[in-house]
Protein backbone atom coordinates (compact mmCIF):
# COMPACT_ATOMS: atom_id res chain seq x y z
CA UNK A 1 0.00 0.00 0.00
CA UNK A 2 1.64 3.43 -0.94
CA UNK A 3 2.16 5.87 1.62
CA UNK A 4 -0.55 8.02 -0.52
CA UNK A 5 -3.01 5.35 0.12
CA UNK A 6 -2.80 5.77 3.87
CA UNK A 7 -6.03 5.79 5.15
CA UNK A 8 -7.97 4.65 8.49
CA UNK A 9 -8.81 1.57 7.62
CA UNK A 10 -12.61 0.91 8.99
CA UNK A 11 -13.55 3.59 6.55
CA UNK A 12 -12.52 2.76 3.08
CA UNK A 13 -12.31 -1.30 2.96
CA UNK A 14 -16.26 -1.35 2.17
CA UNK A 15 -17.47 -2.73 5.76
CA UNK A 16 -20.53 -1.81 6.97
CA UNK A 17 -21.88 -0.59 9.72
CA UNK A 18 -24.68 -1.01 12.32
CA UNK A 19 -25.53 -0.42 15.39
CA UNK A 20 -25.15 -2.79 18.40
CA UNK A 21 -28.71 -2.78 19.15
CA UNK A 22 -29.49 -4.95 16.01
CA UNK A 23 -26.45 -7.23 17.09
CA UNK A 24 -28.14 -7.68 20.92
CA UNK A 25 -31.40 -8.22 19.50
CA UNK A 26 -30.58 -11.55 18.37
CA UNK A 27 -28.81 -12.10 21.47
CA UNK A 28 -31.02 -13.66 24.38
CA UNK A 29 -33.28 -11.78 26.39
CA UNK A 30 -31.11 -8.65 28.22
CA UNK A 31 -31.71 -7.84 31.91
CA UNK A 32 -30.64 -4.25 30.68
CA UNK A 33 -31.87 -2.74 27.32
CA UNK A 34 -29.01 -0.39 26.41
CA UNK A 35 -30.73 2.82 25.02
CA UNK A 36 -29.22 3.48 21.53
CA UNK A 37 -27.43 7.02 23.26
CA UNK A 38 -25.70 4.19 25.92
CA UNK A 39 -24.79 2.64 22.68
CA UNK A 40 -23.74 5.79 21.46
CA UNK A 41 -21.93 7.19 24.01
CA UNK A 42 -20.23 4.14 25.29
CA UNK A 43 -19.27 3.87 21.30
CA UNK A 44 -20.72 0.26 21.07
CA UNK A 45 -20.84 0.97 17.12
CA UNK A 46 -19.69 -1.40 14.54
CA UNK A 47 -17.27 -1.98 11.46
CA UNK A 48 -16.45 -4.84 9.61
CA UNK A 49 -12.94 -5.48 8.15
CA UNK A 50 -11.49 -8.42 6.53
CA UNK A 51 -7.63 -10.89 5.30
CA UNK A 52 -3.79 -13.79 5.51
CA UNK A 53 -0.25 -15.63 5.43
CA UNK A 54 1.14 -15.04 9.31
CA UNK A 55 4.84 -13.70 9.73
CA UNK A 56 6.44 -15.98 12.30
CA UNK A 57 6.78 -14.67 15.46
CA UNK A 58 9.50 -15.15 17.62
CA UNK A 59 9.50 -17.92 20.85
CA UNK A 60 7.03 -16.71 23.39
CA UNK A 61 8.87 -16.12 27.02
CA UNK A 62 6.53 -16.50 30.19
CA UNK A 63 8.57 -15.38 32.25
CA UNK A 64 7.33 -12.65 35.04
CA UNK A 65 4.02 -13.21 34.11
CA UNK A 66 2.76 -12.48 37.78
CA UNK A 67 4.10 -8.69 37.69
CA UNK A 68 2.29 -8.07 35.05
CA UNK A 69 -1.28 -8.67 35.93
CA UNK A 70 -0.62 -10.16 39.77
CA UNK A 71 -2.50 -12.90 38.89
CA UNK A 72 -2.15 -16.31 36.56
CA UNK A 73 -2.30 -16.09 32.95
CA UNK A 74 -3.54 -17.43 29.59
CA UNK A 75 -1.02 -18.51 26.61
CA UNK A 76 -2.26 -15.40 25.17
CA UNK A 77 -0.48 -13.03 27.57
CA UNK A 78 3.45 -13.30 27.87
CA UNK A 79 5.73 -10.47 27.84
CA UNK A 80 7.95 -10.59 24.60
CA UNK A 81 5.69 -8.44 22.76
CA UNK A 82 5.28 -5.77 24.99
CA UNK A 83 7.20 -2.53 23.85
CA UNK A 84 8.06 -1.77 27.58
CA UNK A 85 9.67 -4.71 27.95
CA UNK A 86 11.91 -5.08 25.05
CA UNK A 87 15.36 -3.94 24.13
CA UNK A 88 16.14 -1.84 21.16
CA UNK A 89 17.41 -4.16 19.31
CA UNK A 90 14.23 -6.92 19.99
CA UNK A 91 11.89 -4.15 19.08
CA UNK A 92 13.57 -3.13 15.78
CA UNK A 93 13.67 -6.74 14.53
CA UNK A 94 9.96 -7.20 15.47
CA UNK A 95 9.00 -3.83 13.76
CA UNK A 96 11.53 -4.88 10.61
CA UNK A 97 10.18 -7.58 10.67
CA UNK A 98 6.41 -6.24 11.03
CA UNK A 99 5.57 -2.64 11.46
CA UNK A 100 2.67 -3.05 13.57
CA UNK A 101 1.87 -1.45 16.98
CA UNK A 102 -0.94 -2.43 19.26
CA UNK A 103 -2.35 -0.08 21.49
CA UNK A 104 -5.36 -1.06 23.96
CA UNK A 105 -7.49 1.90 24.62
CA UNK A 106 -8.68 1.26 27.77
CA UNK A 107 -9.88 2.81 31.57
CA UNK A 108 -9.79 2.57 35.32
CA UNK A 109 -13.76 1.90 35.41
CA UNK A 110 -16.20 0.41 37.50
CA UNK A 111 -16.93 -3.23 35.30
CA UNK A 112 -19.39 -4.38 37.93
CA UNK A 113 -19.02 -5.72 40.97
CA UNK A 114 -17.23 -9.04 39.28
CA UNK A 115 -14.68 -7.71 36.95
CA UNK A 116 -11.81 -5.61 37.25
CA UNK A 117 -11.63 -2.17 36.90
CA UNK A 118 -9.16 -2.30 34.03
CA UNK A 119 -10.99 -4.84 31.50
CA UNK A 120 -11.80 -2.52 29.17
CA UNK A 121 -7.83 -2.79 28.42
CA UNK A 122 -7.38 -5.93 29.94
CA UNK A 123 -9.85 -7.31 27.57
CA UNK A 124 -7.67 -5.95 24.48
CA UNK A 125 -3.95 -6.13 25.34
CA UNK A 126 -4.75 -9.82 25.60
CA UNK A 127 -6.33 -9.95 22.45
CA UNK A 128 -3.22 -7.94 21.02
CA UNK A 129 -0.82 -9.80 22.34
CA UNK A 130 -2.43 -13.26 21.03
CA UNK A 131 -2.25 -11.43 17.63
CA UNK A 132 1.16 -10.04 17.75
CA UNK A 133 2.23 -13.70 18.52
CA UNK A 134 0.58 -14.49 15.96
CA UNK A 135 1.38 -11.45 13.29
CA UNK A 136 4.21 -9.78 14.83
CA UNK A 137 4.48 -6.41 15.90
CA UNK A 138 4.54 -4.48 19.51
CA UNK A 139 1.74 -3.98 21.87
CA UNK A 140 1.82 -0.60 23.80
CA UNK A 141 1.34 -0.16 27.26
CA UNK A 142 -2.73 -0.18 28.09
CA UNK A 143 -4.07 3.34 28.05
CA UNK A 144 -5.74 3.75 31.22
CA UNK A 145 -7.48 7.76 30.48
CA UNK A 146 -10.45 8.42 28.49
CA UNK A 147 -13.15 10.35 27.21
CA UNK A 148 -16.97 9.89 28.37
CA UNK A 149 -20.06 11.26 28.69
CA UNK A 150 -19.84 13.98 31.31
CA UNK A 151 -22.30 15.81 34.10
CA UNK A 152 -22.49 18.18 37.11
CA UNK A 153 -25.10 17.25 39.99
CA UNK A 154 -24.77 19.44 42.90
CA UNK A 155 -21.32 20.67 42.37
CA UNK A 156 -19.69 17.25 41.95
CA UNK A 157 -18.91 16.05 38.19
CA UNK A 158 -20.20 12.26 37.56
CA UNK A 159 -19.14 10.63 34.37
CA UNK A 160 -19.86 7.50 32.69
CA UNK A 161 -21.16 4.59 34.05
CA UNK A 162 -21.83 6.91 37.15
CA UNK A 163 -24.74 8.40 34.91
CA UNK A 164 -26.44 5.17 34.32
CA UNK A 165 -29.49 3.76 35.80
CA UNK A 166 -29.81 0.55 35.83
CA UNK A 167 -33.87 0.15 35.87
CA UNK A 168 -34.36 2.27 32.80
CA UNK A 169 -31.77 1.06 31.08
CA UNK A 170 -30.58 4.33 30.29
CA UNK A 171 -28.63 7.95 31.47
CA UNK A 172 -30.07 9.01 34.78
CA UNK A 173 -28.90 12.43 35.56
CA UNK A 174 -31.11 13.22 38.69
CA UNK A 175 -29.50 10.29 40.67
CA UNK A 176 -26.05 9.78 39.27
CA UNK A 177 -23.35 7.94 41.89
CA UNK A 178 -19.99 7.55 41.51
CA UNK A 179 -18.75 4.38 41.38
CA UNK A 180 -15.96 2.69 43.30
CA UNK A 181 -12.66 2.68 41.30
CA UNK A 182 -13.99 4.72 38.09
CA UNK A 183 -10.78 7.07 37.87
CA UNK A 184 -10.27 7.54 33.83
CA UNK A 185 -11.77 10.61 33.14
CA UNK A 186 -10.16 13.58 30.75
CA UNK A 187 -11.66 16.05 28.42
CA UNK A 188 -12.07 15.58 24.47
CA UNK A 189 -9.36 18.32 24.35
CA UNK A 190 -6.56 16.61 26.42
CA UNK A 191 -7.68 13.21 24.87
CA UNK A 192 -7.37 14.49 21.50
CA UNK A 193 -3.89 15.94 22.47
CA UNK A 194 -2.29 12.62 23.97
CA UNK A 195 -4.01 10.39 20.84
CA UNK A 196 -2.37 12.80 18.78
CA UNK A 197 0.87 12.63 20.50
CA UNK A 198 0.94 8.91 20.49
CA UNK A 199 0.32 8.50 16.83
CA UNK A 200 3.01 10.76 16.17
CA UNK A 201 5.45 9.24 18.78
CA UNK A 202 4.85 5.52 17.02
CA UNK A 203 5.19 6.98 13.24
CA UNK A 204 8.73 7.99 14.03
CA UNK A 205 9.34 4.77 14.91
CA UNK A 206 8.81 3.37 11.36
CA UNK A 207 5.53 1.68 12.37
CA UNK A 208 3.13 1.59 9.09
CA UNK A 209 0.37 0.17 11.05
CA UNK A 210 -1.32 0.99 14.23
CA UNK A 211 -3.95 -1.25 15.85
CA UNK A 212 -6.36 0.93 18.10
CA UNK A 213 -9.57 -0.86 20.50
CA UNK A 214 -11.07 -0.70 23.66
CA UNK A 215 -13.00 1.77 25.80
CA UNK A 216 -15.86 3.19 23.45
CA UNK A 217 -15.53 6.79 23.53
CA UNK A 218 -12.03 6.32 22.96
CA UNK A 219 -12.85 4.10 19.99
CA UNK A 220 -15.60 6.99 18.95
CA UNK A 221 -12.10 9.43 19.01
CA UNK A 222 -10.63 7.02 16.22
CA UNK A 223 -13.72 6.91 14.26
CA UNK A 224 -13.87 10.64 13.92
CA UNK A 225 -10.14 11.58 13.66
CA UNK A 226 -8.83 8.46 12.64
CA UNK A 227 -8.27 9.14 9.02
CA UNK A 228 -7.01 13.26 9.31
CA UNK A 229 -4.21 11.74 11.44
CA UNK A 230 -3.57 8.74 9.44
CA UNK A 231 -3.24 11.41 6.72
CA UNK A 232 -0.84 13.45 8.63
CA UNK A 233 1.16 10.54 10.07
CA UNK A 234 1.36 8.77 7.48
CA UNK A 235 0.07 5.60 9.25
CA UNK A 236 -2.35 2.66 8.83
CA UNK A 237 -4.77 3.40 11.33
CA UNK A 238 -7.04 0.17 12.20
CA UNK A 239 -9.71 0.07 14.44
CA UNK A 240 -12.05 -3.31 14.73
CA UNK A 241 -15.33 -2.71 15.90
CA UNK A 242 -16.76 -4.53 13.20
CA UNK A 243 -15.22 -7.63 14.58
CA UNK A 244 -17.85 -7.45 17.75
CA UNK A 245 -20.15 -7.88 15.21
CA UNK A 246 -18.92 -10.76 13.53
CA UNK A 247 -18.92 -12.48 16.68
CA UNK A 248 -22.51 -11.09 17.23
CA UNK A 249 -23.49 -12.61 14.02
CA UNK A 250 -22.09 -15.88 14.62
CA UNK A 251 -24.67 -18.42 15.64
CA UNK A 252 -22.31 -20.18 18.76
CA UNK A 253 -22.36 -16.76 19.84
CA UNK A 254 -25.59 -16.40 22.52
CA UNK A 255 -24.49 -13.19 24.15
CA UNK A 256 -25.09 -9.25 22.74
CA UNK A 257 -22.27 -6.36 23.10
CA UNK A 258 -22.35 -4.80 26.23
CA UNK A 259 -20.31 -2.95 29.25
CA UNK A 260 -19.81 -5.65 32.08
CA UNK A 261 -22.64 -7.63 30.97
CA UNK A 262 -21.88 -11.69 29.73
CA UNK A 263 -19.85 -10.35 26.38
CA UNK A 264 -17.18 -8.23 29.09
CA UNK A 265 -17.32 -10.88 31.65
CA UNK A 266 -16.95 -14.08 29.10
CA UNK A 267 -14.48 -12.58 27.68
CA UNK A 268 -12.17 -11.96 30.54
CA UNK A 269 -13.60 -15.36 32.70
CA UNK A 270 -11.52 -16.69 28.79
CA UNK A 271 -8.42 -14.32 28.96
CA UNK A 272 -8.36 -14.03 32.99
CA UNK A 273 -9.90 -16.97 34.43
CA UNK A 274 -8.83 -16.32 38.03
CA UNK A 275 -9.78 -12.32 37.70
CA UNK A 276 -13.39 -12.44 37.54
CA UNK A 277 -15.06 -13.06 41.00
CA UNK A 278 -18.92 -14.12 40.18
CA UNK A 279 -19.16 -14.68 43.65
CA UNK A 280 -19.29 -11.04 44.46
CA UNK A 281 -22.85 -10.76 43.41
CA UNK A 282 -24.06 -12.47 46.49
CA UNK A 283 -22.50 -9.48 48.86
CA UNK A 284 -24.61 -7.04 47.08
CA UNK A 285 -28.51 -8.19 46.62
CA UNK A 286 -29.98 -5.59 46.29
CA UNK A 287 -28.27 -3.88 43.35
CA UNK A 288 -26.40 -6.98 41.79
CA UNK A 289 -26.36 -5.28 39.07
CA UNK A 290 -25.27 -1.84 39.23
CA UNK A 291 -23.89 -0.34 36.70
CA UNK A 292 -23.57 -3.34 34.20
CA UNK A 293 -25.19 -2.93 30.48
CA UNK A 294 -26.29 -6.04 28.72
CA UNK A 295 -27.40 -9.45 29.93
CA UNK A 296 -27.24 -10.78 32.94
CA UNK A 297 -23.51 -12.01 33.27
CA UNK A 298 -24.91 -14.24 36.28
CA UNK A 299 -26.76 -16.00 34.35
CA UNK A 300 -25.35 -15.91 30.25
CA UNK A 301 -21.59 -14.96 31.04
CA UNK A 302 -19.03 -18.40 30.59
CA UNK A 303 -15.29 -18.89 29.41
CA UNK A 304 -16.80 -21.10 26.89
CA UNK A 305 -18.73 -18.32 25.30
CA UNK A 306 -15.82 -16.10 26.02
CA UNK A 307 -13.09 -18.25 23.72
CA UNK A 308 -15.69 -18.17 20.83
CA UNK A 309 -15.94 -14.47 20.99
CA UNK A 310 -11.78 -14.22 20.82
CA UNK A 311 -11.58 -17.17 18.41
CA UNK A 312 -13.91 -14.95 15.99
CA UNK A 313 -12.29 -11.86 16.63
CA UNK A 314 -8.71 -12.93 16.62
CA UNK A 315 -9.15 -14.73 13.01
CA UNK A 316 -10.66 -11.33 11.42
CA UNK A 317 -8.19 -9.57 12.85
CA UNK A 318 -5.24 -11.80 11.77
CA UNK A 319 -7.08 -11.75 8.38
CA UNK A 320 -6.92 -8.29 7.80
CA UNK A 321 -3.36 -7.44 9.38
CA UNK A 322 -1.41 -10.34 6.86
CA UNK A 323 -3.58 -8.73 4.16
CA UNK A 324 -2.43 -5.08 5.12
CA UNK A 325 1.24 -6.57 6.10
CA UNK A 326 1.38 -8.35 2.73
CA UNK A 327 -0.03 -5.33 0.73
CA UNK A 328 3.30 -3.35 3.01
CA UNK A 329 5.90 -5.83 0.99
CA UNK A 330 4.47 -5.33 -2.07
CA UNK A 331 4.77 -1.29 -1.73
ZN1 LIG B 1 -15.94 -2.19 29.11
Amino acid sequence: MSQSESHLLCCNSGFSRRGFLAGCAGGLGATTVLSSEILAAKGITAENTSTVEPIKAEPMKMREQGALTGGPQTHAYTDSVLWEYMTPATFRRRINAAPVVYLPMGTLEWHGWHNPLGTDGLEFRALMVDLANTVGGVVMPMLFLGPDLVREHEEKMYYGMDLHDPKAGNWDTSTPRKLDGSAYWINDDLFHAIMEQIIANVARQGVKILMLQGHGPSQNWVWKNGPAMSKKYNIEILILGGSQVDSLKDPSVKIGYDHAGSYETSLMMHYYPTMVHLDEFDNHPDEPLLAVAGADPRVHASREQGKIIAGIEKAKAVEILNKLLSDLKKS
